[in-house]
């Protein structure tokens, strides 16, 4: 199953792909984490991109296009895309990129939440720079205060979750990301449309429910 998770910052799209690529067995691709690796390793994708991420604009298409693709190429099996495609013309070189492959997209999976509930969740939001596990000062706290539970590593929190950040990278959301699901429903893909105001158990839930319906249609 190839699938697509789509929705603003901070909707749970990492969350729920971790949770997904392990009860589907497959890979899970999140743009944001590869250009991470890139920047922590000095690379010049890396240098490339890193003012775009600080504040708060998409990397430009033609360095997340051949990164992504590369990405897909080198995944063992199939897999979550997390954070691409975020602009059209990124939707319609993935496709190109999966037809020349004789592959295709099962589903999309939209995670609706509006702007009001983001905030929080960004501005609260912990990663463990060893393993990129991810946690929040309170819906998602981890056993030891600041601390991984599973590498016990000091979490840190990213740059780019700051409330001024937030505010551009919601705008560049709605600017150039939302119409990435009109393009899908319009090339009649299945989009799977998921509440995610409620919280982590619960959206995971919803998640798993329609994908099961759809994995057993697509076998
Ligand atoms: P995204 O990958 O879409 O930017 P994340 O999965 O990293 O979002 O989630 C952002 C933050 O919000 C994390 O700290 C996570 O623990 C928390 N979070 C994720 N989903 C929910 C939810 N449904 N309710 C409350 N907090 C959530
Ligand atoms: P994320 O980890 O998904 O929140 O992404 C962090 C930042 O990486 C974004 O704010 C962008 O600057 C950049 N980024 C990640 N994915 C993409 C993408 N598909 N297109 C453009 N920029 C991206």
């Amino acid at each position: 199953m190839r699938l697509i998770l789509l929705g603003p910052p901070g909707a749970g799209k990492g969350t729920q792909c971790k949770r997904i690529a392990d009860r589907y067995e497959i890979a899970h691709l999140s743009s944001g984490d590869i250009l991470r690796v890139e920047r922590a390793a000095g690379s010049e994708l890396g240098q490339k991109a890193q003012s775009y991420m600080d504040s708060g604009r998409l990397v430009p298409d033609g360095i997340i296009i051949s990164m992504m693709i590369d990405a897909m190429k080198k995944a063992v099996g199939e897999y979550v895309l997390d954070g691409f495609p975020r602009t059209v013309v990124q939707a319609e070189e993935l496709d190109k990129s999966l037809a020349e492959a004789g592959e295709e997209i099962v589903g999309i999976v939209n995670l609706r939440v509006s702007d009001d509930r983001i905030a929080g969740r960004l501005t609260g939001r912990r990663s463990c720079p060893q393993c990129g596990a991810v946690y929040h000062i309170e819906n998602l706290k981890p056993r030891v205060e600041n601390i991984c539970d599973r590498d016990g590593e000091a979490l840190v929190q990213r740059a780019d979750d700051t409330p001024e950040v937030v505010a551009d990278r919601l705008k560049a959301y709605h600017e150039q990301t939302a119409a990435v699901v009109g393009y899908y429903e319009g090339r009649g893909k299945a989009v799977i449309d998921v509440d995610a105001a409620g919280g982590i158990e619960e959206v995971t839930a919803s998640i798993f429910s329609k994908l099961d319906v759809l994995c057993s249609q697509v076998g």
